[in-house]
């Protein structure tokens, strides 16, 4: 039987999967391939959150369309589906008063609308959320919604901690549980809309884990929000930070064109092996033509490199030099991260001074230099530092280097 894959998911498979969901005739409608991707071939059972029923924010618009016509109804009631889950961020099928009778009664019966479980709330002062978002197993992961004057940012999360062990993140410390399900990333977006009651102007996979090591969902995910009948964000308004897994990146260039940041944080391989262990594998002569070749020749593109400013390690003015002659003919904006501090990080914020030095020299070299405010600090809710209850379930010594500055990176 033919595979026909949408959002991820083979469908055919799944269908076939639930017994009262296999067509007698088995035909579904033949769309063309989507990309070349390789696509995970079936929802596994732990993604179906051990419910055979089918979750519908793990398929896209094409899915909805072939789940519609199985279920007897015509691929225009598929987009309408579409459009509730997303648009609407309506959870009931019963709602959804433009689908047929007989169709929401299949939904009913065959179908649900994921949703994550809320472990913790936390509200910052300054109008910060940071939730502890619960998976259907148990798992949890942090999304925080970041609003500002005149427009918000939602932070969401794409693994269930992170196998890329930066020597500064939070996350790091966890170690790496599991990717998350296209449908997951797309659950936190619902998440937060539901609870502000609109959608964030901009989406930022900057949470718990590496989105380009989780690559088929985080891509398929970021279509969703920027389809038309979904959240409506523009290439510019989603934005994939990356440490730098060159080959996923080349990838990208194939088949997306979302915003692209790099956790970059030093300026030469030698410090950047200690920092971002990744880096051992694919240096900064492979990361930044990579990088450069993403932005496909659009002078209305640059790279965002994310630079965590870490007081006595990174952030001396002959490294700002340094970071402006390996950025020289890259369109690039650095954004100057204070770091998060946590316990027994072994790191130090710098000095606001320092980091503001280091930014007024790259901007004297015309080089375009932020410094991230940090947001929701009593709830320790800055992106990049979504600690939660971080367990020691890994504890590693890295003895300090003179690379690292002799500063010791795990105590
Ligand atoms: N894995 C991805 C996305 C996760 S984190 C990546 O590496 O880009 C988003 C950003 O926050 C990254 O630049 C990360 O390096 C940075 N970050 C991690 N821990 C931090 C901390 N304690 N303080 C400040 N920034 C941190």
């Amino acid at each position: 039987m033919a595979s026909f894959i949408y959002c991820g998911i083979d469908v055919e498979a799944f269908l076939g999967f639930v017994p009262c969901l296999a067509s007698p005739e088995g035909s579904v409608p033949a769309y063309p391939a989507r990309s070349s991707i390789p696509l995970p071939t079936r929802i596994s059972p732990e993604q179906t959150m051990g419910d055979e029923r089918l979750d519908v924010l793990e398929l896209d618009q094409r899915g909805c369309e072939s789940l519609a016509q199985r279920f007897g109804a015509k691929p225009f009631h598929g987009r309408n589906l579409f459009k509730w889950v997303h648009k609407h961020a309506v959870d009931d099928f019963d709602a959804m008063t433009d689908l047929p009778k007989s169709l929401r009664e299949r939904l009913n019966a065959q179908a649900y609308v994921g949703k994550l479980g809320v472990a913790s709330e936390q509200p910052s002062a300054d109008g910060t959320i940071k939730w502890l978002l619960e998976l259907p197993d148990g798992q949890r992961v942090e999304t925080v919604f970041i609003p500002e004057e005149r427009r918000s940012t939602l932070c969401v999360s794409s693994q269930v901690g992170c196998a890329l062990d930066c020597a500064f993140c939070a996350t790091a410390r966890q170690g790496f549980n599991r990717n998350l399900t296209s449908g997951e990333i797309l659950a936190q977006v619902r998440h937060a809309v539901q609870r502000i009651g609109k959608a964030p102007s901009n989406v930022v996979l900057m949470g718990m884990g590496e989105p380009l090591a989780n690559f088929d969902a985080v891509v398929l995910a970021t279509e969703v929000m920027q389809h038309d009948l979904a959240y409506m964000l523009s290439k510019y308004r989603v934005t994939l930070s990356t440490s730098g897994i060159v080959p996923n990146i080349r990838r990208l260039t194939e088949v997306s064109d979302v915003s692209l940041a790099v956790s970059l944080h030093a300026p030469d391989n030698r410090l950047r092996d200690e920092l971002v262990p990744i880096n051992r594998k694919y240096p900064l002569e492979e990361l930044i033509p990579a990088c450069r070749a993403y932005l496909r020749g659009d002078s209305r593109r640059r790279i965002t490199w994310e630079y965590v400013m870490l007081d006595g390690v990174n952030d001396s003015l002959a490294q700002a030099k340094a970071l402006i002659r390996l950025l020289e003919g890259t369109p690039s904006k650095v954004n100057l991260i204070p770091f998060n501090p946590f316990a027994g990080s072994g790191f130090r914020t710098s000095p606001q001074e320092q980091v503001e030095a280091f930014r007024q020299r790259l901007l004297r070299s015309g080089l375009v230099a932020t410094t991230r405010k940090t947001r929701g600090d009593e709830i320790a809710a800055a992106c990049g530092q979504l600690v939660g209850r971080v367990e020691n379930r890994r504890r590693m010594v890295v003895p300090p280097t003179p690379a690292t500055g002799g500063v010791v990176v795990r105590a």
